[in-house]
């Protein structure tokens, strides 16, 4: 997703600000004057985490957009720590928003023809309050699929990114790509609850 498409979902992106500490008022749905000022308050605290920690690839820096202050300073730490080491990484994909989710939900199901790619609505998945992000390897520009080659990358970065979790330790689905910051509980539900009432919730 990106970060026009956070802002069209204007209940979702004021329960990200109002559980960031950007905004105050009531979760309606509605984009007026509060809303406007959490965005740009929001968008400054991006672009300074970017200024102290450096810019990276176009296409990780469309989602770390998307990300939580909390989650954008992690994954800069984690993109300059695999930079050091020689690795070509990119941060793929970041926030999904319920209205995404519940799109790509919708995909192969209720006379959908095309192939099932979630079993997740929205609300269910840790990518929908802003804490994860999922990455690609890549060698001499080409992208690879190989979970091998996402074993190596954990083992570099979670001995200096404690707050991380990792999704290649799950043990019912292994998800090797996918990092996200440890949230307060690892009930996704509990997270849901405390993202939709604006509290944080890492
Ligand atoms: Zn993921």
């Amino acid at each position: 997703m990106s970060y026009q498409l956070l802002k069209q979902d204007v209940l979702f992106y004021q329960r990200f600000l109002k559980a960031n500490g950007f905004y105050t008022d009531i979760l309606d749905g509605k984009w007026g004057p509060k809303t406007d000022a959490a965005d740009a308050a929001f968008v400054q605290k991006s672009q300074d985490i970017k200024t102290r920690f450096g810019a990276v690839d176009s296409k990780s820096e469309s989602n770390i957009i998307t990300l939580i202050p909390a989650a954008q300073i992690s994954a800069r730490k984690f993109l300059n720590i695999l930079t050091t080491a020689g690795k070509d990484i990119r941060i793929l994909s970041g926030t999904r928003t319920y209205a995404e989710q519940d799109a790509l939900y919708k995909q192969g199901r209720y006379g959908s023809t095309l192939p099932k790619v979630t079993n997740a609505r929205g609300g269910q998945r840790n990518h929908n309050f802003g804490l994860a992000w999922d990455i690609g390897v890549f060698e001499n520009g080409t992208y690879l699929g190989t979970d091998s080659k996402y074993k190596v990358i954990s083992p570099m970065v979670l001995p200096q990114l404690p707050e991380l979790e990792w999704g290649g330790n799950w043990i019912s689905f292994k998800d090797f790509p996918h990092y996200q910051l440890k949230a307060v509980s690892e009930s996704v539900a509990a997270v849901r609850n405390l993202f939709e009432q604006g509290t944080l919730y890492v």
